[in-house]
């Protein structure tokens, strides 16, 4: 834990000298301006890819534009970032939508609520900052939505876990995060729900988060990474 804390500061580090020494220009092409120029954009638009049962990911982590966008959003707390891939996410999710195809039954006329992946309190203490759940805002702030709310609240993490990139092994890293999260009954129950995370390789995060989820009455859960 100490060691994960000191080599994020140093991450952190870097990046106050990246933007220091380089200024703001699109990580892609580095002609614009801004983080990611229109044109940019565009190319990377992409329809949700199901890489484990119910866990979509947009993008290719190994991609190196992905890669530093996602290191900037959260070493470097880049809200700019989180609104680039919160529009994505949402242009993704409502074209998905008019498909009806994870949807299908959404017949009450509640929205749907996206849930962020939470860091537990001491972390979310000493961090400040979750990335997810700036992702998960930045859904909901789209002007065009009127399909979905962000409730950052109806999962929490219940217990500080050792962090998920050390443990390898996917065994080892869902029996890592058995009973790690919990979900709030009286705001999930019954409803449709869209689970957000920047980056995820096995699915046991989501895997554990889904259960909390099920268990406290959900009643249909899907999961979107950014990346993986
Ligand atoms: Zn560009």
């Amino acid at each position: 834990m100490f060691l994960q804390r000191i080599s994020e500061h140093v991450a952190r580090a870097r990046f106050f000298i990246f933007d220091f020494l380089f200024p703001t220009e699109c990580l892609h092409c580095g002609r614009s301006s801004v983080r990611f120029c229109e044109s940019c954009l565009a190319k990377f638009i992409h329809t949700p890819e199901e890489i484990h049962p119910g866990v979509f990911a947009l993008f290719s982590y190994p991609d190196p534009s992905i890669r530093k966008s996602l290191r900037l959003l959260k070493y470097g707390r880049s809200r700019e970032i989180a609104h680039i891939y919160g529009k994505l996410v949402f242009e993704a999710l409502f074209e998905w939508y008019a498909d009806d195809a994870p949807f299908r039954g959404n017949k009450s006329g509640e929205k749907i609520l996206i849930v962020p992946i939470p860091l537990s309190k001491s972390r979310m203490r000493s961090r400040g900052f979750n990335q997810s759940e700036e992702i998960a805002r930045a859904i909901t702030h789209a002007p065009e939505n009127t399909l979905f709310t962000c409730d950052p609240h109806a999962l929490s993490k219940t217990k500080d876990t050792p962090s998920q990139v050390s443990i390898k092994n996917r065994t080892k890293r869902i029996k890592n995060l058995v009973g790690a999260y919990y979900a709030n009954a009286e705001r999930v129950r019954a409803r449709h729900i869209i689970v957000i995370d920047d980056i995820t390789t096995t699915g046991a995060t989501f895997a554990e988060a889904r259960r909390a989820l099920k268990k406290a009455g959900a009643k249909k859960v899907i999961c979107i990474a950014v990346a993986h």
